[in-house]
């Protein structure tokens, strides 16, 4: 179990482990199921749990960490309502959130950790680093609030925010688990997906898990040349190596990858690199997605013009691979990862 500052982390438990902490307790199970409801609504207070007796509510406060993440910043786009979050954790550590809202259902990207310890060239979110994973309850809370403070009911998620989600396992696996929970938010595993920049090895304990979310794999290039220069998770692994390793998800599980493509000029945005691309993902049936680079004040990078987008895609599609341009939602606030952040971290300094 999770401590902070000793006490048990609640919002981290299942509702199994939730039931055994207050049997452990001499509490009643019909109790343990109360309170799991509370948080499940985004109760961030004992206090406020008003079925409860007050004596019990001051026992629990007593027993467990219960904390609400506090809204340090929040952004709305005036072209399309993208809203982002920047929460104060319990710690002063901040994370973002984006709620975006796309004609199938309004979809949250969360962080999963504080900072990131992938160095990728072109994100917001490797300068400084890692600071700690985020607990599952943590993750949870993105979804509860940022739902509570938008008003708008959350039908999507993707690990798309801060962080590499298999570099934090685990408590990822965990935050799944809580958040597709029929007793607690309810959201299917069909419409959450999980984005890594290629951690290999953590890739077979995923098929295990046999979860029916979708995996999205960050290539922004098809060469070890190219992709170990924006990527250090490439070096030492490699591209043959990444795709031997999705053929295998992608066989063992039967669930179609889903690449991300940063469009940058001048670096990975040439007809060959297309070309090679197309020759790569093919035998996956995958599908990749390709997305004008956000312009990241620190890093040098710039996003691929329309003209050069526009062919790639056509070189991508006469090789038959299916293809999207993701619409750049919420450009006016900043909304891609760790940038929020970064400006509050930069203001602070
Ligand atoms: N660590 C995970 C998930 C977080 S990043 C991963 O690497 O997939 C979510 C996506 O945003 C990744 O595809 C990442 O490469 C991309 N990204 C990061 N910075 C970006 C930028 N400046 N412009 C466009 N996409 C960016």
């Amino acid at each position: 179990m999770r401590t902070i500052n000793d006490k048990t982390d609640i919002k981290s438990l299942t509702p199994e482990e939730l039931g055994e902490a207050f049997r452990e307790l001499g509490l009643a199970s019909y109790r343990a199921k109360q309170v799991f409801a509370w948080l499940s609504r985004g109760c961030g207070d004992f206090a406020e749990m008003t079925d409860l007796p007050k004596a019990l509510r001051e026992q629990l406060a007593e027993s467990f960490h219960l904390y609400a993440p506090a809204v340090m910043r929040r952004l709305e786009s005036a072209e399309d309502g993208t809203q982002k979050f920047l929460w104060k954790l319990h710690d002063g550590n901040a994370v973002e959130t984006v709620v975006m809202r796309y004609h199938y259902g309004n979809t949250v990207c969360i962080s999963s950790q504080v900072g990131c310890r992938q160095g990728c060239a072109f994100c917001a979110s490797a300068i400084g680093g890692l600071v700690r994973d985020l607990t599952p309850g943590e993750m949870l809370d993105e979804v509860l609030y940022s739902e509570k403070e938008s008003g708008l009911e959350i039908s999507h998620i993707v690990l798309m925010g801060i962080g590499e989600p298999l570099d934090n396992f685990d408590n990822v696996m965990r935050f799944l688990e809580l958040v597709n929970h029929p007793r607690g938010r309810n959201i299917s595993m069909r419409h959450i997906s999980l984005s890594t920049c290629g951690i290999l090895e953590r890739f077979e304990d995923l098929e295990k898990r046999d979860l029916q979310l979708t995996l999205s794999v960050s290539l922004h290039a098809p060469d070890d040349a190219t992709r170990s220069r924006l990527m250090p998770a490439n070096r030492g692994r490699g591209v043959d190596a990444l795709f031997s390793k999705c053929q295998e998800y992608f066989r063992v599980t039967g669930r179609r990858i889903s690449f991300e493509y940063a469009m940058i000029a001048g670096v990975n945005d040439s007809p060959e690199q297309a070309e090679l691309l197309a020759r790569r993902v093919k035998p996956l049936a995958a599908h990749v997605n390709l997305i004008p680079l956000n312009h990241v004040d620190e890093r040098s990078f710039e996003p691929s013009d329309e003209s050069t987008i526009k062919r790639f895609t056509e070189i991508l599609q006469k090789n038959g691979v299916n293809v999207t341009v993701r619409r750049k939602l919420g450009s006016d606030v900043n909304a891609s990862c760790g940038q929020l952040r970064r400006g509050a971290a930069m203001e602070a300094e």
